[in-house]
């Protein structure tokens, strides 16, 4: 027992030591770098639950790609889902890292946001959701069966997916089938254009949006 808890003192002085040198030096250059406050609007209520997305997908434990959804009612945030794999399924490197496997296992943000909202008994009618690229055919039956009424997708987002991913044409027409269902569903599909200096993964690059 001694023995676990002198361990446990090194380790955690030893952190508290390093982050104390790190906290220091951006505590200086937040310092350093502080510039006027010139008073502007609030920001758009779209780029901000568009930026809620992007922080969402900050929890995503894909090592490839992280994606992030929001979803509103009222403007009022109801709850965010990423791309990961169920509760209680192990999300080990080991599954995470291997295509075949992930791929299999993994439920993307938007889908994540539906099965949220069924275990916690919220109702997602009449909802509207933020995420990043335009959703799969896959999500895209989960939004539009739960009764989502608006879809914004972040147009550079989907112009950097876009060209990523190629010529890979099951995407392509995953994507083709999304938009199809959302116009025969009355679905708004809905873009947000301007950059939001937000950071992204995609296909293994991190990304400035
Ligand atoms: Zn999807």
């Amino acid at each position: 027992m001694l023995h676990i808890s002198k361990h446990l003192i090194v380790y955690v002085s030893m952190i508290v030591t390093e982050n104390t040198k790190t906290f220091e030096e951006k505590i200086q250059f937040a310092l350093d770098n502080s510039k006027p406050y010139i008073p502007t609007k609030p920001e758009d209520w779209n780029k901000y639950w568009m930026r809620r997305a992007y922080m969402a997908e900050t929890r995503s434990k894909d090592p490839s790609t992280r994606v992030g959804a929001v979803f509103v009612k009222d403007n009022h945030d109801l709850l965010t889902g990423y791309n990961g794999f169920p509760r209680g399924v192990v999300d080990s490197p080991e599954r995470l890292n291997n295509r075949d496997i992930k791929y299999n296992l993994i439920t993307h943000a938007e889908r994540a946001g539906v099965d949220k909202a069924a275990k916690r008994g919220i109702s997602t009618d009449q909802c509207v959701v933020y995420t990043q690229g335009i959703p799969c055919s896959g999500c895209a039956n989960s939004l539009i069966g739960a009764g989502i009424v608006k879809v914004y997708y972040h147009l550079p987002y989907q112009k950097i997916l876009q060209t990523s991913l190629g010529e890979k044409n099951n995407w392509r027409n995953s994507i083709q089938y999304s938009i199809q269902m959302f116009i025969e569903s009355k679905v708004e599909l809905i873009s947000i254009d301007d950059f939001l200096d937000v950071q992204t993964v995609i296909g293994g690059r991190i990304y400035t949006l």
